[in-house]
């Protein structure tokens, strides 16, 4: 079958909230090990990626797909998993599907994401003006990395203030804006600057709490940050210039 002619398009970029969408089937291989990968003309699926894990869920049309896990390489994004009847219908090209997602892991996976960007709001708020580095969203010991570091007498108070403002907010509850913008407004929205791996010829897409500085991202969130639930930071650590900040959400 034809290799995918070019990007996949992302339609939770676009809309987050969409939990069963149709698409068309651009090609149906099968990987190593016999499990298939499935390639649509754009997606629902979040792929694993930027901190947060893959969707799952099932892409039907006669047959059923079942999606275990959604990677993406050079803007394809590839389905794999496996026909629920192995002896049944398969896909093929050109043909309409559905597209539906896990909506209880999607719902853990926004929760989290939305989590860990909200701790960056924190740290501004209590005065550590440290850029977020690597983050984590996973629902098996998340955490944020921020560049800079809290001195070692400072962390366990620190540890508690980040838990108290991050659930003073949480119970106050903002809108979440997730959307993409020209390069100079996602600027304005980030307080006036970007960070440099975000190109000036880019459409960033910018995530926002109310009225907390937005921050670049590609992935999904709650609608508002009482949607979080209740936030405990489980560790805080200094590491080679790191501050890692581990956390967790209530069920
Ligand atoms: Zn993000």
């Amino acid at each position: 079958m034809a290799a995918p002619a070019g990007p996949t398009r992302l339609a939770y970029f676009d809309d987050m909230w969409a939990l069963r969408a149709p698409a068309a089937v651009l090609s149906v291989h099968q990987e190593e090990g016999g499990r298939r990968a499935v390639v649509l003309d754009a997606t629902i699926f979040h792929p694993q990626g930027g901190g947060q894990p893959a969707d799952t869920g099932v892409i039907v049309s006669a047959a059923r797909f079942l999606v275990e896990d959604v990677r993406v390489k050079d803007g394809v994004v590839f389905h794999y998993g496996r026909f629920e009847d192995a002896d049944g219908e398969e896909l093929s090209q050109g043909q309409s599907v559905s597209m539906e997602i896990d909506a209880d892991r999607r719902k853990l996976n926004s929760r989290l994401h939305s989590a860990g960007h909200l701790l960056d709001s924190c740290m501004t708020n209590l005065g550590l003006h440290m850029e977020p580095g690597k983050g984590y969203h996973f629902p098996d010991g998340p955490f944020v990395e921020y560049k800079g570091v809290v001195p070692t007498d400072q962390l366990q108070d620190t540890k508690i203030q980040l838990e108290k403002e991050a659930n003073e907010l949480i119970s106050k509850g903002a809108k979440v804006l997730v959307s993409v913008f020209p390069y100079e407004e996602a600027a304005k929205l980030c307080g006036g600057a970007l960070p440099s791996y975000i190109s000036e010829d880019s459409t960033p897409r910018i995530v926002k709490f109310g009225d907390c500085p937005g921050c670049p991202c590609g992935g999904t969130h709650v609608a508002d940050i009482t949607d979080i639930g209740n936030l405990k930071v489980t560790n805080i650590r200094v590491k080679k210039g790191v501050t890692k900040v581990s956390y967790s959400i209530s069920p």
